[in-house]
C-alpha cells in the first residue's frame, strides 16, 4: 500500500500496469482486481469498529474526547519508551488526573521532532515488538525534498479511513456508492489521444479520470462521461475538480443538482474560488479533508467551512506566531494517536494552522482550524528576500482565467502561466498584473505566459507556485 497520494479516498495505489496496447476492458479489470485488493485492506471488521465508534464520540462531550486522547497518548508514550529506540529515554507521561492537564504536561517533556531528524533515521523510530511482516512499509518520494519511510499497522490504516468515512456517511454516502475520482493515478496511458480517459474499478464502483489527460481539447469528452455515468459523490484533488468544474460551468453543461450527495477533496488546499466553482457545477457543497502521509491526524471539513480536529485519531498544536482574538497561528506539531508501528510525538510537518478559539458554529465540539496553509505550494520570494506565501487570492477573482501557476527561477523574476478562458483578454491582463503588484511589490519582473494546459506533477497534483528560491522542505 503506497501513501505517496496522502489523498484519503480510494486512491488506487501501486498501481496496476496499464499498457497502452492492453485492451481497455483488460485495464478495467486490472483496476477492478486491485479495487477488491485495496477494500480488503481498508474496509476490515477494525475500519467498521472504529467507525461505529466515531460516529458514537464525533458529538461529543468533549471531556470523553480529552479523555481518550489521554488514554491513548499515555499509552503510545509507554509503548514508545519500552519499544522504540529513539524514544527511549522519553519521560513517562504524566499522571495529573485533569486529562487536559496530563495531555499537556506529557507533551511538554518531549521536544518537537523535524521531518529530517526523522528522515534521517526512520528506523530509530520503528516499534521493536511489532513484527515487521505485518507492518505496512511505504516510501513517500515528494517532487522535492527527501523521501521518507514510512510504517504503519494495517488497524491504522483501517482507522484513517474510518475518518473518511465519517465524513462521508454525514451526506448519506456510503463505501459501495457509485463514484467519480479525480486523484493521481495514472489511469490511461499519457500517450493515449483518444477518449475516453477514464477507467472502471466495477467492485468499487468507481470510475477514476485522468487528471494528466485534461487539456481544453479532451475536457468536452469528460463533461460527456459525467454526465452519463451514474454517480453520487466525487473525490480528488481541488485542483483537477477544479479545472472540470470550469469547463463544466463554461460550456453551460453543470450536473443537475440533487444528483451528488457531495464533492470531497483532500491533497490539497480547497481554495475559496475552487469551491465556489465546484460547488455550482456539480449541484452539491464540497468538503475539504486534511491529512499527511505520515497518517498523524485527520481534519474533517463541517458545513461552516471549518476543519475539525478529528481528535480520536490525533493531537494538533499550534507554534503560535500570531494571535488574536479569534484564533492563534503558526507551524502544527502533529502527534499521531495509535500508530504503534512507529510513534511520531509532536511532528513538525511543515504546514501552517490557524486554530479558532471559539466553538464552532457547526455544534460539533472539539478543536477546529479556520485553515492549514502550505500543503504543497513554495513561497515566493521578492528582491528584498520576503517570503509570500497563500498567492491563490490573485487569480481569486480572475474569472476570466482557468487555471495559473506561478514560476520563479530567481528572487528578481516571476513567470505566471494561465490557461485563458474565454472572455480574457487586456483589461483581465491589466486587473491581474495590479494584483500582483499590490502582494509582491514593483521592484520583481512579472511575464505572462498564455499557455494550452499546466502540467501536473508526476503525482497529479497541481502546484501554483514552483519557486527555486523559495521551496519548502517536502
Ligand atoms: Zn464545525
Amino acid at each position: 500500500m503506497s501513501f505517496r497520494n496522502p489523498s484519503p479516498h480510494f486512491t488506487l495505489a501501486h498501481q496496476p500496469r496499464i499498457h497502452e496496447l492492453m485492451p481497455i476492458f483488460l485495464q478495467n479489470l486490472a483496476i477492478t482486481i486491485r479495487g477488491l485488493q485495496i477494500a480488503r485492506v481498508r474496509y476490515t471488521s477494525h475500519f467498521r469498529r472504529t467507525l461505529e465508534e466515531l460516529e458514537r464520540s464525533v458529538h461529543g462531550p468533549l471531556e470523553a474526547l480529552h479523555e481518550l486522547q489521554r488514554q491513548r497518548l499515555v499509552g503510545l508514550v509507554d509503548h514508545a519508551r519500552a519499544n522504540v529506540p529513539f524514544y527511549r529515554d522519553l519521560p513517562p507521561p504524566s499522571d495529573a488526573r485533569d486529562p487536559l492537564e496530563a495531555i499537556e504536561r506529557t507533551l511538554k517533556n518531549i521536544p518537537p521532532l523535524d521531518k529530517n531528524t526523522y528522515a534521517l533515521q526512520p528506523e530509530a523510530f520503528r516499534a521493536r515488538n511489532i513484527s515487521r511482516r505485518r507492518l505496512i512499509r511505504d516510501v513517500t518520494s515528494g517532487t522535492t525534498g527527501t523521501a521518507l519511510t514510512l510504517w504503519q499497522t494495517p488497524e491504522r490504516v483501517a482507522e484513517k479511513y474510518a475518518t473518511v468515512w465519517r465524513q462521508c456517511r454525514s451526506f448519506g454516502v456510503q463505501p459501495r456508492d457509485p463514484h467519480f475520482s479525480f486523484g493521481g493515478n495514472v489511469v490511461a496511458p499519457r500517450s493515449q489521444t483518444r477518449p475516453p480517459f477514464w477507467r472502471r474499478n466495477a467492485y468499487g464502483r468507481q470510475t477514476l479520470f485522468s487528471v494528466f489527460h485534461m487539456s481544453p481539447a479532451n475536457l468536452p469528452s469528460y463533461i460527456d462521461a459525467m454526465h452519463r455515468i451514474p454517480a453520487r459523490y466525487a473525490q480528488g484533488y481541488p485542483s483537477a475538480l477544479h479545472l472540470i468544474a470550469r469547463a463544466m460551468l463554461d460550456a453551460g453543461r453543470p450536473l443537475p443538482r440533487g444528483r451528488f450527495a457531495a464533492v470531497f477533496t483532500s491533497s490539497e488546499s480547497l481554495l475559496a474560488f475552487q469551491r465556489d466553482a465546484i460547488e455550482e457545477a456539480f449541484g452539491a457543497p464540497a468538503r475539504d479533508y486534511y491529512s499527511s502521509s505520515e497518517n498523524l491526524v485527520a481534519m474533517s471539513e463541517c458545513a461552516a467551512r471549518r476543519l475539525h480536529l478529528d481528535m480520536e485519531f490525533g493531537i494538533a498544536e499550534v507554534e503560535p506566531e500570531e494571535e488574536t482574538d479569534a484564533y492563534v497561528r503558526g507551524p502544527l506539531l502533529l502527534t499521531g494517536l495509535g500508530n504503534e508501528a512507529a510513534p511520531l510525538f509532536r511532528y513538525r510537518i511543515g504546514d501552517i494552522g490557524r486554530r479558532a478559539k471559539d466553538p464552532c458554529p457547526c455544534g460539533r465540539p472539539g478543536v477546529t482550524f479556520l485553515a492549514v496553509d502550505g500543503r504543497d505550494d513554495d513561497y515566493v520570494v521578492t528582491p528584498d528576500g520576503s517570503l509570500v506565501g497563500r498567492l491563490d487570492h490573485l487569480f481569486k477573482d480572475q474569472v476570466d482565467v482557468a487555471e495559473a501557476q506561478i514560476l520563479q527561477e530567481t528572487k528578481d523574476a516571476i513567470e505566471i502561466q494561465l490557461v485563458p478562458r474565454p472572455g480574457y483578454g487586456d483589461d483581465s491582463r491589466e486587473r491581474l498584473l495590479a494584483q500582483i503588484r499590490s502582494r509582491l511589490g514593483d521592484d520583481i519582473g512579472v511575464t505572462i505566459r498564455r499557455v494550452e494546459a499546466i502540467a501536473r506533477e508526476p503525482n497529479g497534483k497541481f502546484r501554483a507556485v514552483k519557486s527555486r528560491p523559495g521551496r519548502k522542505l517536502r
